[in-house]
């Protein structure tokens, strides 16, 4: 797949062929549809973020429809149209049994402690727990914008 990708903190990132991600056991493959560039990117493509691996690719606000599905997801499957939060819980630690996923222990954020939505597939973890359904007739890049910029605007 093509993705955006940088080698070093705060230097020119650039378009390149990458292998595809495969989905985890609880997780899933999104083909990106629509992808935001947010102030968290700029942090993390500075090195703010000790959770990023170099090389790496940003990206964490967006939408898509769903490719492939883990052999233990349940709820989703291929060709649901979905987005994501900016924290990605586990569904299962003392935060998230409390309700508070935002604050889970064992998040994930793609973009940050994965590879993220620049690139044309991005993998997403604890798919039933994280992925949220886009209504029919919501354009990709409304969608988008939920998870981080609207939740950030509305809390
Ligand atoms: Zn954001
Ligand atoms: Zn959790």
């Amino acid at each position: 797949m093509r993705a955006v990708v940088f080698e070093e903190f705060g230097k020119p990132a650039e378009v390149r062929e990458v292998p595809d991600p495969a989905p985890a056991e609880h997780g899933v493959v999104v083909r990106v549809e629509a992808t935001g560039l947010c102030r968290s990117d700029w942090h993390g493509w500075m090195g703010h973020d000790t959770d990023i691996v170099l090389p790496h690719v940003p990206g964490h606000e967006l939408a898509g429809v769903v490719e492939a599905v883990g052999t233990r997801v349940t709820g989703r499957r291929p060709g649901d149209r979905v987005t994501v939060p900016f924290v990605c819980a586990c569904g299962t630690c003392p935060a998230c049994a409390a309700g508070d996923q935002q604050v889970c222990e064992r998040q994930t954020q793609p973009g940050f402690s994965h590879w993220g939505s620049f690139a044309e597939y991005v993998a997403l973890d604890h798919a039933d727990v994280n992925l949220v359904a886009i209504p029919d007739g919501m354009a990709p890049g409304t969608a988008a914008g939920l998870g981080c910029r609207f939740a950030t605007a509305f809390r």
